[in-house]
């Protein structure tokens, strides 16, 4: 907490968990990581410099946008854009060194226009589909789709650098669904080099196939939800938690037994108690689906969220204890100091940790967010 005077709700990014995930998956994968930093860095914000310096050789984000953004704050490694509308800025994409993904034929004509206009070849990397349906060119139009990337590698469109292709249920390695989408990969690997075609960056595994090796032995593992301490299979303890969230104390006020709180009233106090008002809700991202399960720690203690959660504010029950104004509360953390974690908040709410740590992101003017950095030369500068 740098800040030299805290919002009422502050959200403290980790950068050293950042940073020594980072290397951990780099060398896991002898240093091939493209850093997904998609939705503001699935909510942590500004901290590219922090993986290109711990091991990350590249970075995968998906809109032209974002990949837009990051070369405006100063980074230069390569950045991959892979989701795009056919009208997306694909020139300044392509002047900016931006390597865009190819899921079908109607993007490979809006890019390849958009770099003969720049008067350079774009750099691409074929999208497949290898099996969930979602983005990605088909099995079907894969085969068309290489014959006319070659083409437009003839005319100096695009230059085909990889194939990518992302698993459908690589949290279940068990699941032969893994080996199914693996052949189809290698498949169609080998289609794009009988179509002249010669892509030397193949990627195929996220943060779960790289952790349990369902996708490794290819060029680049691309790890979002890993760097910041998400193993989506929760198969590992080696990952560190990279956020806490914490908010200050409104008010407090004792309220006797029978006293229902918030919308509803559908908590009802058994006993006299004392309730703490926190100034962050649903409208900041704490999901409303968390009320009745949530709890936060508060001087020492786990203590319950009562009541529906408001847009704005929650209430906890202190039992005995009277919260000062200003008193810190700890919303969730690494859970070093028992404090609730982001994987208890994501069961809370009957949901995944990604959706619990983007939709904080940059969601309210509310919560400031800061970044603890790891080096001593930049925790000077507030
Ligand atoms: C989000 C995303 C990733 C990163 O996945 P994680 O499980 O967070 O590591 C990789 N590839 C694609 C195509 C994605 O959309």
């Amino acid at each position: 907490m740098l800040s030299m005077h805290p919002s009422a709700s502050e959200l403290v990014v980790h950068d050293d968990a950042i940073r020594e995930n980072t290397a951990r998956f780099s060398a896991m994968t002898e240093g091939r990581i493209m850093a997904v930093l998609k939705a503001d860095a699935f909510g942590h914000g500004e901290i590219a410099r922090s993986v290109l310096e711990s091991g990350a050789t590249s970075v995968g984000v998906t809109s032209v946008d974002e990949a837009l953004a990051l070369r405006a704050t100063g980074v230069g490694a390569p950045i991959l854009s892979w989701l795009n509308t056919p009208d997306a800025d694909f020139e300044t994409a392509v002047r900016e060194n931006v390597d865009l993904a190819v899921p079908s034929v109607e993007l490979l004509w809006s890019i390849g226009r958009a770099a003969l206009r720049v008067g350079r070849p774009a750099r691409v990397h074929l999208h497949l589909d290898v099996g969930m349906a979602r983005d990605g060119c088909s099995t079907r139009d894969w085969s068309t789709l290489c014959t006319l990337a070659r083409e437009h590698e003839a005319l100096g469109a695009v230059r085909v650098v990889g194939v990518m292709g992302h698993l459908s249920c690589a949290d279940e390695p068990e699941h032969p669904q893994n080996a199914r989408e693996r052949l189809v990969f290698e498949s169609a690997v080998r289609t794009a080099r009988r179509r002249a075609l010669a892509p030397r960056i193949l990627h195929l595994a996220a943060t779960a196939a790289t952790l349990n090796g369902v996708g490794s032995g290819f060029d680049v593992h691309r790890i979002g939800a890993g760097l910041f301490g998400i193993d989506p299979s929760s198969r590992t303890d080696v990952l560190r938690p990279a956020v806490t969230l914490t908010s200050s104390v409104v008010s407090s006020r004792e309220v006797a037994a029978g006293t229902g709180v918030g919308y509803g009233l559908d908590f009802v106090a058994q006993n006299r108690t004392n309730l703490a008002l926190l100034p962050v809700g649903y409208g900041d991202g704490l999901p409303r689906e968390a009320s009745g399960r949530a709890e936060v720690f508060a001087r020492g203690r786990r203590r319950p969220l009562v009541g529906r959660f408001s847009m704005d504010m929650v209430v906890v029950d202190t039992g005995d204890d009277v919260l000062r104004p200003n008193e810190r509360v700890t919303v969730f953390g690494p859970g070093a100091q028992g404090e609730p974690t982001v994987t208890e908040w994501a069961e809370w709410s009957r949901t995944i940790e990604h959706e619990i740590v983007t939709r904080l992101g940059n969601r309210s003017p509310r919560i400031h967010r800061t970044i603890e950095t790891s080096s001593p030369s930049q925790g000077d500068r507030s």
